[in-house]
């Protein structure tokens, strides 16, 4: 099942998560649909709080990137990924810069700073206990999905600068007014009243 996409402004974007307990046919539904929700969207990346739901889980999908990523030299996982109550273990002390963008934020893309090379514990669909290091493109994603579990959006990072020319759009989105070619949910719909 295709869930709608919350949008930025959605209180459910800023809360932190849950994190997951035991198995249960509700999680492995969850995260059917959001692997659907994700590919229907071409996503590579979708957390729970951006479908509304408050499980501390994300998944990711590079496969549509992975020869573009292997020509690189960065080789990845099998695809796709889900990752339950993640941990970032370390994260490198270099950093680069990197451009991002979110389901949850249509049409804006921006370069953010982050540590490039991140190793995570995790759980997996099977709740086997899991761990990664990641480079590259890979560890960008993890960074970004991770972050949404803590209510953090990847525009909380710009600069002043870079938030005030944004200024428009995000109030346009704060007010109902996002488009997108994939379902969104009106935070009028969801907001509390
Ligand atoms: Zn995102």
């Amino acid at each position: 099942m295709i869930l709608p996409i919350r949008v930025f402004g959605d209180p459910a974007l800023r809360q932190t998560t849950e994190p997951v307990e035991h198995d249960s046919d509700e999680l492995q539904a969850l995260l059917d649909d959001m692997i659907e929700t994700m590919r229907s969207a071409n996503g590579i990346g979708l957390a729970a709080p951006q479908v509304g739901r408050s499980e501390r889980l994300f998944v990711i999908d590079l496969a549509p990137m992975a020869a573009e990523l292997e020509e690189e030299g960065e080789t990845i996982p099998p695809q796709p990924m889900i990752l339950i109550n993640p941990e970032i273990e370390h994260a490198s002390r270099d950093t680069c810069r990197m451009e991002e963008g979110c389901l949850s934020i249509p049409d804006v893309r921006e370069m953010v700073q982050r540590p490039e090379t991140v190793r995570l514990r995790y759980l997996d669909r099977d709740l086997e206990e899991q761990q990664i290091e990641a480079e590259g493109f890979l560890a960008r994603v993890l960074q970004h999905e991770h972050d949404h579990l803590d209510g953090v959006l990847f525009t909380d990072y710009l600069s002043a600068f870079r938030k005030r020319l944004l200024r428009r759009q995000l109030r346009a989105m704060k007010e109902g007014n996002a488009e997108a070619d994939y379902p969104l949910a009106s935070d009028a719909e969801h907001a509390p009243a």
